[in-house]
């Protein structure tokens, strides 16, 4: 996948709104995710950096470009509704039809093991989202089975 190959978005930008770091020690994946927040409701930017493998680099860059300049709630909906995606639960109709190129992620609900692979980047944005409304500049995320 062209985004596991040139992921978007990638590296440390040296200064972010809100950093969060991510693991998920059954694949090995450890990014951390960069948040800029503008005016505390609405996604300046999103960047992300780190080790991880190619499903959940792919997730991380497209990531970054569908929820850069979206209001916090709007990208509360879409992770939602990605991660209901991938699990294979039922997603709101509306919701899917945003999602664009996150569909080519749809396959991995055939392999449980990989869908944590594809919702780690956005359980990192979740909590980025959590913190950024109550002020605070640092998260941490721990996929366990
Ligand atoms: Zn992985």
């Amino acid at each position: 996948m062209d985004h596991a190959r040139k992921p978007r978005n990638f590296g440390d930008p040296g200064h972010a709104g809100v950093t969060v770091r991510a693991e998920n020690p059954m694949c090995g994946d450890d990014i951390t995710v960069y948040l800029d927040a503008d005016g505390g409701e609405k996604v300046g930017g999103v960047r992300f950096s780190g080790n991880a493998c190619s499903i959940c680099v792919a997730s991380a860059s497209l990531m970054t470009l569908k929820t850069g300049g979206k209001a916090f709630d709007e990208v509360d909906r879409l992770s939602k509704a990605f991660q209901s995606m991938v699990t294979g639960a039922d997603a709101a109709g509306e919701d899917v039809a945003d999602m664009g190129d996150l569909r080519a992620l749809e396959g991995v609900r055939q392999f449980p093991m990989r869908v944590k692979c594809a919702t780690l980047p956005w359980h990192a944005l979740d909590d980025a989202l959590a913190a950024a409304r109550k002020g605070e500049t640092e998260g941490h995320v721990r996929v366990d089975t």
